[in-house]
């Protein structure tokens, strides 16, 4: 079954997997599959310094239920996914000791608990979005707490930003990034996984063209180099057309430091999920070390940089939202890609081509969702245990799960997020007025009779994402 051979500078040049991305998801997948078939030959390929790379970038916060969202839930694709990141937080308690037993360090420190603050002077997202997090909390049992925003300790926004509602979730929580990528990358090590420090150009005839001119055939292949997973999916010609693309979600966070942290909150602090903006975390780390997160800006090629009005978006959120003291922290941006396909939803499981497999799309809950990614796809992989949900399959046509009204209201939504300084009443409403003006036109010009997450409206409206290629899917309000 398993196949030795070694090229001259001992990269494995038949091995048993080869997983095309370095990322969360890609050595998750790695370290599960070797773990159980310990004589298999297992490559990663990916740069070591991972340009771009989502995983490096995040927060991360570790979060199920408070990733719901008003409408999350009513269709297959959207249960699916919530399905696995639950799955995913209840799995990493225990993901992180099996890693850390293997690779033989301390473990990294799994913060839980998450507060949720619903603020209506901010966002018309909040309440919607906040009842739908506690009506999943309810439906799943799970436990949470309801708070009084003012025994909140460190939260100390302006008087008119004040939420009006808080809870805190149990099991929801963070952990830092930089920690569990050591740790995979230790841990695929002490495994014996092989590193190959390149990128790949190519994949035609299950061979797997670097762009060094070197080449491999593996048995089994995995595409899961997050946002840089298009053109190699698009460029193999039985499935040019026939798996949704993927786009870059530019993201810039900022890890910051403070000497006196005495004054910040000292628990994950974040708002519902605002639509395009996503909302604005805070996550505590130790020594005075937090994270603050994070932009969101899609486009088809990678952007190096955040665009300054996303950035201040999140930086006016954080010192008005949650505390004026932020602003004495010393901080630098880190910036990634989340891999986001053309209808929101990820890319799981194999393809028509045999030994040909797909692991991205995962957007902003990519590292949560890694361990139960790499659990069921490997399942799949040795037909074992459960599998990867149908509605997430990468060979199929992109879903529209919203109808055009709701969709409209969405971009519209995502475009006027911020502090209600306006009087809503007149200049606030003529605001709203001209915006959706403006969102309808772009609609208009993209062809669109459904509705698209609002990031990706204007890849639609500039003609490189198509109308006609969506698939309304009938869904319940
Ligand atoms: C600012 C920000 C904040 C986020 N916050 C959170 C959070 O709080 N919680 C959460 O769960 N998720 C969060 N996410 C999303 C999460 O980071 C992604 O969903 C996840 O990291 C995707 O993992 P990945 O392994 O698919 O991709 P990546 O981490 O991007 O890894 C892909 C790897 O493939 C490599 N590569 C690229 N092209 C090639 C090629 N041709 N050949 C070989 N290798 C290649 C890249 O260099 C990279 O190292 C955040 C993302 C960002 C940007």
């Amino acid at each position: 079954m398993l196949s030795r051979a070694i090229d001259h500078d001992q990269t494995p040049t038949h091995p048993d997997l080869a997983v095309i991305g370095n990322g969360a998801i890609g050595l998750a997948i790695a370290i599960e599959y070797r773990r159980r078939q310990p004589d298999a030959t297992v490559v990663v390929i990916g740069p070591t310094t991972r340009p771009g790379s989502a995983s490096m970038a995040a927060g991360i916060m570790v979060a199920a239920h408070a990733e719901l969202e008003a409408g999350t839930l009513t269709h297959p694709a959207g249960r699916a996914k919530f399905e696995i990141i639950r799955a995913a937080v209840e799995h990493w308690p225990a993901w992180l000791e099996e890693l850390t037993a293997i690779a033989g360090i301390e473990p990294p420190l799994l913060r839980r608990g998450t507060v949720v603050l619903d603020n209506p002077n901010v966002s018309d997202f909040d309440a919607s979005n906040f009842d739908a997090i506690l009506k999943g909390l309810d439906d799943d049992d799970a436990p949470f707490e309801r708070l009084d925003p003012a025994d909140i300790s460190g939260y100390r926004p302006s008087p008119h930003l004040r939420a009006s509602r808080a809870i805190r979730i149990e099991n929801d929580g963070a952990a830092d990034a930089f920690a569990v990528m050591d740790l995979l990358d230790r841990a695929a090590t002490k495994l014996g996984v092989h590193r190959i420090d390149a990128r790949v150009e190519s994949i035609t005839d299950a061979v797997i063209r670097l762009e060094d001119g070197r080449s491999i055939r593996a048995a089994t292949t995995v595409i899961a180099c997050g946002a840089a997973s298009d053109p190699l999916i698009q460029g193999i010609p039985e499935l040019t057309g026939r798996v949704p693309r993927v786009l870059y979600g530019t993201g810039v966070g900022l890890r910051c430091r403070m000497s006196d942290p005495t004054t910040l909150p000292d628990t994950v602090l974040r708002t519902p999920n605002r639509g395009a903006g996503l909302g604005v975390y805070y996550v505590p780390s130790t020594d005075g070390r937090f994270y603050l997160g994070a932009t969101n800006v899609v486009s088809m090629v990678p952007r190096e940089h955040p665009r300054l009005g996303s950035l201040h978006l999140v930086l006016q959120s954080a010192m008005d939202e949650i505390s004026p003291e932020l602003r004495h922290a010393e901080c630098r941006t880190v910036t990634g890609h989340r891999p986001i396909t053309e209808d929101g939803h990820p890319l799981l499981g194999a393809t028509s081509i045999p030994g040909l497999w797909i692991a991205t799309g995962t957007r902003r809950d990519g590292v949560t969702a890694a361990p139960e990614i790499a659990t069921r796809l490997v399942n799949e992989i040795l037909d074992d245990g459960v599998r990867l949900p149908d509605a997430l399959r990468p060979e199929r046509r992109p879903v529209s799960t919203l109808d055009r009204e709701a969709g409209i209201e969405l971009a519209v939504r995502s475009r006027v997020i911020g502090p209600r300084t306006l009087d809503a009443s007149t200049s606030g409403r003529r605001l709203e007025d001209t915006v959706r003006r403006h969102v309808e036109r772009l609609y208009d010009r993209a062809g669109l009779s459904s509705g698209v997450p609002a990031e990706l409206l204007d890849a639609y409206a500039d003609g490189h994402l198509h109308a006609a290629d969506l698939v309304p899917v009938s869904f319940s309000k």
